[in-house]
């Protein structure tokens, strides 16, 4: 489904040079539910970002089925992260001034066919099991709760891909536990999932670990069954 080839990703700062992408390859399949994990500054973010089109490579070829994203114009470019990509973050990027019902909405923003928005809304509100706080505001809601808001966002355009960037980080292991099995009942049912985690426990969810150092990717081990 993806192929990263030979991806580069170069800072140039005060003419310091950081090389954060060092030549990725990397390919993954429909279906799978890759946990990449390493150390800070190993360049996990920037894979994160290159892949959900918000950070564009320095050099190399990004292949989304048969259309090479790096060199992609960018307002085809938003398009198509509406309609294929799903992001979920760890600090749950929801907006205070609307409502959760609303929030989950946005991601239906870049939808060309209109008129069943309200049972899509519902349904992914039902999937998450936060159907019963669609009015509420998200600072009204438990940090576990705005996460899983922000996953219904996240899948209400049923997308291709969900980018998960630490979707933990910011919960106590009991939330962090619910975000999980959501994510792992989302990939049973078909969904692709790629997530930066820094718990080994949780990277064990997933169906493969991939392991970065200094800009690239150093082992890919899928889970024992
Ligand atoms: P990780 O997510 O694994 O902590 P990052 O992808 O955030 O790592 O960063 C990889 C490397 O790229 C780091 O050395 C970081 O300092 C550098 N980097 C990231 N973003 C920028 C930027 N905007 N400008 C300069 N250097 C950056």
């Amino acid at each position: 489904m993806i192929r990263l080839e030979e991806i580069e990703r170069r800072y140039v700062s005060d003419e310091v040079e950081t090389v954060a992408l060092d030549k990725v390859n990397l390919a993954v399949d429909e279906g799978e539910f890759v946990a990449i994990m390493g150390p800070s500054g190993c360049g996990k973010s920037t894979l994160l970002n290159t892949l959900g089109t918000i950070d564009r490579p320095t050099s190399g070829e990004y292949w989304f089925g048969d259309t090479d994203l790096a060199s992609y114009p960018e307002p085809e470019l938003a398009r198509f992260r509406g309609s294929n990509l799903g992001f979920i973050f760890q600090s749950f990027n929801l907006i205070d001034e609307l409502t959760i019902e609303e929030n989950v909405a946005l991601g239906l923003a870049y939808r060309t066919e209109k008129g069943d928005e309200s049972e899509r809304i519902t349904a992914a509100m039902d999937t998450v099991g936060i159907v019963h706080r669609r009015r509420h505001y998200p600072h009204q809601l438990s940090g576990g709760q705005q996460q899983r808001a922000a996953i219904a966002r996240a899948i209400v355009g049923e997308p291709k891909l969900i980018l998960a960037d630490e979707p933990t980080g910011n919960l106590d292991s009991q939330n962090g536990e619910q975000v999980m099995n959501i994510l792992s009942a989302l990939n049973d049912s078909g969904a692709t999932i790629l997530m930066v985690t820094h718990s080994p426990s949780h990277a064990d969810m997933a169906k493969r670990r991939i392991d970065m150092l200094d800009g690239r990717i150093v082992a890919s081990a899928m889970r024992a069954m």
